[in-house]
């Protein structure tokens, strides 16, 4: 690895005129510590950085870049729509091709198209509020839906790593209108619709949890907490954000097969670009305006640039793009596995679908409280002599790694032989 100098230099630039440094906390690498590179560009599945090193990247921009950076059909089509300009605030064919391919392949019969992960969730329970009647809201703890201030309690991903259980800035009020709990856990379920039942309007989970590291659902637990909701007269919102078109072509719906009322996607939906949406059953959808009374609206909702990278992204994720990031995944996962045993090195790498997490504990990982048992001193120093070898995993212990399509032998070849040094390490 050579120089850092040009990032040590820009992050001390940034951080006189952007909070941090960084418009997204996790990018800062404060739960591992370090100067992050600043990215010049990135082609397939390598990230340069401004003083000119490569990494094989393991982030994939938090999860969007399923085909890899700068694939040829993704450029195409943002050309393409580029040059018809870049904005019109009017409905456009490419949103309905969209939302067509979207309805095909998830439990969603309508969608509407927002410009974040964040504005999605906050819209879906907006929509079950409305649709119920009733204002209170049942998360987990370790669930991350954004950054939505009644959804911000005991959040998972970059609040995970921060410890901010609850940020300063969201009103008591508003806070007081969320129960948080354990997540895979339906006895607690069951217990807060007891006491609160007629006022609980929805349950939201992330279809398969992530931000606490990979957690997935126990046997049933989602199918349960459908049950319960519906049996209290409330809604089940699943957040595929993260797992939407990226654990299958029909995200963890695919897998599981369990439709919710509603459901919120992201990342791999825009190809890159910002674009997310909230979904699901035609007569909660029609709730929302103008086809009825619950408002919502977006500047830049549906961009004619993000539906294009999006479609593009859609239509070239085939059977065999899911069957190689399945492969790659599983090889890295199986590798770190082993390194980790090698090297005497408590652990537990916990898969959901393509996605994996490697927790420096050696317990079963069920909850939020399991996650945060783990030690994350070893991922800093696991992380560290990755980075040093141009392998970038995530900046923190409470997240997923990610593969694309482009993933080939060669860049597969350098995150397995970097585990070994990785591994020691951690040690
Ligand atoms: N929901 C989940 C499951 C996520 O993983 C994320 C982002 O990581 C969000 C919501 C928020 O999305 P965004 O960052 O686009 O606002």
């Amino acid at each position: 690895m050579g120089t850092h100098q040009t990032s040590v230099e820009l992050f001390d630039r940034a951080g006189s005129v952007i909070p941090g440094g960084v418009n997204s906390a996790v990018r800062a690498f404060g739960a591992v510590g370090g100067t992050p590179p600043f990215i010049r560009s990135a082609q397939g599945p390598y990230l340069t950085d401004a003083d000119g090193n490569t990494y094989v990247d393991l982030v994939c921009s938090w999860g969007p870049m399923l085909l890899g950076h700068a694939h040829p059909a993704v450029t195409e089509a943002l050309h393409a729509a580029v040059s018809g300009g870049t904005s019109y605030g009017a409905p456009t064919e490419g949103e309905v091709e969209l939302a067509e391919e979207m309805t095909a392949r998830t439990p969603a019969e309508k969608v509407r198209l927002v410009s974040s992960g964040t504005e999605a969730t906050m819209s879906a329970i907006r929509v079950a509020r409305a649709a119920t009647g009733r204002t209170k809201v049942i998360k987990f703890a370790g669930n991350y839906h954004g950054h939505v201030d009644g959804l911000l309690a005991s959040a998972g991903s970059g609040v995970a790593t921060f410890g901010l259980p609850d940020s300063p800035g969201v009103p008591a009020g508003t806070a007081a209108d969320t129960i948080v709990l354990p997540y895979n856990d339906i006895g607690a379920v069951q217990r807060a619709f007891a006491e609160h039942g007629d006022d609980i309007a929805c349950v939201i989970a992330e279809a398969c949890p992530a931000n606490m590291g990979v957690v997935p659902p126990r046997d049933g637990f989602n199918a349960r907490l459908k049950e319960t909701a519906h049996a209290n007269g409330a809604l089940l919102v699943l957040d595929e954000v993260l797992t939407g078109f990226r654990v299958s072509a029909g995200g963890w719906y695919g897998l599981e097969g369990l439709a919710p009322d509603l459901v919120t996607f992201g990342k791999v939906m825009g190809g890159g670009l910002p674009s997310a949406a909230f979904g699901g059953r035609a007569d909660l959808m029609d709730l929302v305006s103008p086809a009825g009374p619950v408002y919502h609206g977006g500047t830049l909702s549906g961009n004619p640039l993000a539906t294009a990278a999006g479609l593009a992204t859609l239509r070239n994720a085939t059977p065999e793009v899911y069957a190689h990031i399945d492969r790659v995944a599983e090889q890295v996962a199986d590798a770190a596995e082993q390194e980790l045993s090698a090297a005497g090195v408590p652990h537990r790498v916990q898969r959901g679908g393509n996605l994996f997490t490697v927790f420096f504990t050696d317990a079963d990982v069920a909850d939020f409280d399991d996650a945060r048992a783990q030690d994350t001193k070893r991922y800093a120093a696991f992380f560290h002599a990755l980075l040093e070898q141009g392998v970038y995993p995530p900046a923190a212990a409470f997240e997923a790694w990610f593969f694309s399509a482009a993933h080939d032998d060669a860049a597969v070849d350098r995150v397995v032989s970097a585990l070994p040094k990785a591994a020691r390490a951690a040690a």
